[in-house]
């Protein structure tokens, strides 16, 4: 059976135009960028100086305190520089610079393709490897993996739900990699189940992805406690709360934590790179991206050092088109435009989309009309006409009453508003001040 999240939601075209596409891995750029700060939390503090020689796989930045995340040298060459770059984000932050000289891995790590099945690590063992291969969340939030691997003391865990929804547009690595990887994914499924101590976990996996329905549920039945749900298209089911509310019927309370309702998520990418951390051994030093777009020559989905240009991604795919108008990175509704693309592939990046100019243009924002479109549209109850509004008249008090910080800034508001006014705009502003005066009202 079919289920979904019973609130809000959109169906925005699919534009899966990669999903048929097989991973392609690139060989190591001439030179990465790997910035320090690629997670939620404190960026790691640099471990190597100029001139130092490094191997893949070595730590070359050390995590700075509980929340942060080792970050490690995805390929092997000559340190050329520490210096600061802009990153996806646009900020500038610092990072460590690498000229690649051949392809030499830490002897530790176990590159053979053969599948470890046997888990053989106890829980905390677990928990340190993947804090020691700096393992973040790859969906695209970056938590660090190795906290939210360690249930809170009071709370109690009883099912691990994989997210394998990939809901945004366009994007189609997390389809591939259960197509291609889907015995390391549910090995890694196992892994964390142990380190949760439960016994049951959940893939959830949208109706669009069929063969990865029907690939999973087959090798699903060698894993024991792991099955999968079918989940209606509906977007964004990818959120942690809707996607629990999907598998579960369990609602996640007003400023909670999936924990609270028993449950952990985690993506489909992070079970593949818990599987190869405590199998392997290996860090997280790559990741598959999808590069796309409509006007784009060879769109594909990619598997890169972490730290490779953007740009090289994008002659991977054939180049930037003449047509382009914007490139984001991340999924259309999620992601944000890059505003230049000589930046590093990073922990979080999961798709770099090429816009035509025709389709990247604001349209004219118009008055509201009170047609109550963008409520319908929140699978978090909000409304979010009025977050907006006094997001923009900073009444910042009436923000966070209204709840503007259960805003998961999925972008289902704007894209439904017939006014094309930019709430998701507005909401952020007002979303990142409520959290901000918040923290300070506490730290009095
Ligand atoms: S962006 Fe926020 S307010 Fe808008 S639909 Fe998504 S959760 Fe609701
Ligand atoms: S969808 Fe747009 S026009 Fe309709 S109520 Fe919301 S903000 Fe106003």
């Amino acid at each position: 059976m079919f289920k979904t999240f019973p609130k809000g939601g959109i169906h925005p075209p699919e534009n899966k135009l990669t999903a048929g596409k097989p991973i392609v891995v690139l060989p190591a750029p001439l030179q990465v960028t790997v910035p320090v700060s690629q997670h939620i939390g404190a960026p790691a503090t640099p471990m190597v100086e100029k001139g130092a020689a490094v191997k893949a796989g070595q730590v070359i930045a050390q995590a700075k305190g509980f929340v942060s995340a080792n970050i490690h040298s995805p390929v092997s060459g000559k340190v050329s520089k520490i210096d600061t770059v802009v990153d996806t984000t646009g900020y500038k932050q610092t990072a460590i610079v690498i000229d690649v000289e051949g392809d030499e891995w830490v002897e530790t790590i176990d590159r053979s393709k053969t599948l470890v099945r046997d888990v053989t690590m106890t829980r905390e063992q677990i928990i340190e490897r993947c804090q020691q291969c700096g393992l973040v969340g790859m969906g695209g939030a970056t938590f660090p993996t190795h906290i939210k691997m360690t249930v809170p003391a009071g709370k109690k865990c009883d099912l691990l739900i994989i997210n394998g929804v990939e809901c945004e547009p366009y994007l189609t690595s997390d389809h591939r990699l259960m197509l291609e990887k889907g015995a390391e994914v549910l090995t890694g499924a196992s892994i964390i189940m142990r380190a949760l101590g439960v016994d049951s976990a959940v893939v959830g996996i949208e109706a669009n992805k069929p063969d990865a329905i029907a690939h999973l549920t087959e090798l699903a039945k060698g894993f024991k406690g792991v099955t999968v749900q079918s989940l209606k298209v509906k977007y964004p089911q990818g959120g942690e709360k809707q996607l629990i509310k999907a598998c579960t019927g369990r609602e996640v309370p007003s400023g909670g934590l999936p924990v609270d309702v028993g449950v952990v998520v985690q993506n489909v990418g992070t079970a593949l790179a818990v599987y190869e951390a405590v199998q392997k051994n290996k860090p997280l030093m790559e990741r598959v991206v999808t590069v796309t777009g409509r006007s784009v020559k060879n769109p594909g989905n990619f598997q890169v050092r972490i730290g490779t240009p953007v740009t090289a991604l994008i002659e991977a795919a054939g180049g930037l088109p003449d047509d382009t108008g914007k490139v984001i990175n991340g999924g259309p509704m999620m992601g944000k435009a890059l505003a230049i693309t000589d930046v590093p592939v990073t922990k979080g990046t999961s798709g770099i989309i090429m816009f035509p100019a025709e389709s990247s243009k604001r349209a004219e924002v118009l008055p509201c009309i009170r047609c109550g479109k963008c409520s319908s549209a929140c699978a978090m109850g909000l409304e979010p006409w009025l977050i907006s509004v006094v997001s923009e008249k900073a009444m910042w008090d009436k923000a966070e009453q209204e709840k503007i910080t259960d805003c998961m800034e999925c972008g289902a508001c704007a894209y439904t508003c017939p006014a094309k006014r930019p709430l998701l705009d507005y909401i952020r502003l007002g979303k990142s001040t409520v959290i901000r005066m918040a923290r300070e009202r506490i730290s009095k």
